[in-house]
């Protein structure tokens, strides 16, 4: 089976942004590598704090997880709060799951003030059982939501089903605070607006080196240097080395996707919410502005011999038979940074140095909260407030090979019958 490789998102994304590479030396308050989500909340907060900001990106805005994923804005993270309070202590967790409880109204609120144009549907997502045994998980991850007061509920199989148009699922969790956007046209959009608060970004710009020089971050580009004392790496699973920099290794996960043609007539996903499922090996599904069904799985599909891709044909046609063969449209994927904890992490390296990373395959309210938090709060240099505490290294044993791990994990599944 061969299908054309195109990312959707870079089709059909409303907004546009376009930046020239950075020429010459600056100087400014605050430097951000990446302009993914976090670097560009970033931007956006600290320019509306009054200062001045340089982003700097490698390729050009949303190149990295920001500009290829599903598009689910979903609160907390991918780990149930209990588990996260448990990974970070009770007062810690509790800050954080309480910041991340409210990122999607934190996305939603940005789209809307800037006019973001992105496709955003606030119709909650649906995380779906794929064997009636999952829904002892999803009622576990339900009760620890409603205890924090979080509206979210448990669809038994006939509501499941009929919202998801699939006698496939069979139960899911609705959490009424997520929605989907598309998720290119939502990061140039962030970049538009912190642009349009003074902050200069700077694309096909990538961080080359750096040193220290007169209480100074100084980062090397291929055509000019930008000195600050506070500096935000921002580059998550699509970090490129920069020589005098330490970073810490995570592991990677791929996570591919595709699109149908605009479906018509159809009672899939009628209220337009986004799904993913609870299967270990997991796959996502939704519909976009245009009515095409988006799906995706975990798994490398360029190198596996079409084997990944065959898969996520018959998963389409065992969640909608009615559907028949669809032809995919285009086929794109993605680096997902996964901590051991499936917690991000942020590292203070040095004086005003700060990287985030690690979201674990739930970026897009996270990255964005943490990005403000972050924007502020090193400007500041106060980071009390911030919804994560900062520690002073990460390290991780054989993140390549967990890596492998994952991606053999993916293929045995799409290899079952
Ligand atoms: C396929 C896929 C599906 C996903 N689905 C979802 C989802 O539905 N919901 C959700 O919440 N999250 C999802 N995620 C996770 C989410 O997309 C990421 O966590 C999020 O985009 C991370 O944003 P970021 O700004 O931290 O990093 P990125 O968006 O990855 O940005 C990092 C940027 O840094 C740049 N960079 C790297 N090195 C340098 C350098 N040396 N100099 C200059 N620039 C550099 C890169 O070019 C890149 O543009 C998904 C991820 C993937 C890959």
């Amino acid at each position: 089976m061969v299908i054309p490789a195109g990312n959707l998102w870079e089709e059909t994304a409303a907004e546009a942004f376009d930046a020239p590479p950075l020429e010459g030396d600056l100087r400014v308050d605050i430097a951000i590598v990446g302009a993914g989500y976090t670097g560009c909340a970033a931007a956006l907060a600290a320019a509306d704090k009054g200062a001045s900001v340089a982003v700097l990106e490698a390729e050009t805005v949303g190149f990295g997880g920001s500009g290829r994923n599903v598009g689910l804005v979903n609160a907390g993270l991918w780990l149930p709060p209990d588990e996260v309070e448990g990974a970070l202590g009770a007062g810690p967790g509790a800050r954080l799951i309480e910041a991340l409880g409210q990122g999607p109204e934190t996305v939603f609120d940005l789209i809307e003030r800037y006019q973001i144009r992105c496709e955003a549907r606030r119709n909650g997502t649906l995380h779906c059982a794929h064997k009636p045994s999952a829904m002892r998980d999803l009622e576990r991850r339900a009760s620890q939501w409603q205890a924090r007061g979080a509206p979210v509920e448990v669809l038994d199989a006939a509501a499941a089903q009929a919202r998801v148009g699939s006698r496939a699922v069979h139960g899911a969790l609705l959490d009424h605070r997520a929605g989907t956007i598309q998720p290119l046209a939502y990061v140039r959009g962030l970049a538009r607006a912190a642009v349009s608060l003074g902050a200069q970004i700077f694309e096909n710009t990538p961080v080359s080196g750096s040193r220290r020089e007169g209480g100074q971050w100084v980062l090397e580009t291929p055509n000019g240097r930008v000195s600050a004392a506070r500096v935000l790496v921002a580059t998550n699973a699509y970090h490129l080395p920069i020589p005098g920099m330490a970073r810490a290794q995570t592991s990677l996960v791929h996570f591919f996707q595709a699109a149908t043609d605009p479906l018509e007539n159809t009672d899939i996903l009628q209220g337009e919410e986004g799904c993913w499922d609870t299967a270990l090996v997991m796959s996502s599904f939704r519909r976009d502005a245009a009515g095409r069904l988006i799906i995706g799985a975990m798994g490398l599909p360029e190198r596996d011999g079409g084997l990944h891709l065959r898969w996520l044909q018959k998963k389409m046609t065992a969640l909608f038979p009615d559907l028949g063969r669809q032809s995919l449209t285009g086929v794109w994927h993605g680096r997902i940074a996964m901590t051991r904890d499936h917690v991000p992490k942020l590292v203070r390296s040095g004086p005003g140095l700060y990287a985030i990373f690690g979201y674990s395959g739930r970026g897009i309210a996270p990255g964005t909260v943490m990005g403000l938090a972050l924007g502020r709060g090193i400007l500041s240099g106060d980071l009390s407030n911030a919804p994560l505490q900062a520690i002073e290294t990460y390290g991780e044993s054989f993140p390549k090979l967990r890596s492998a791990y994952y991606e053999a994990g993916a293929r045995l599944m799409h290899l079952l019958p």
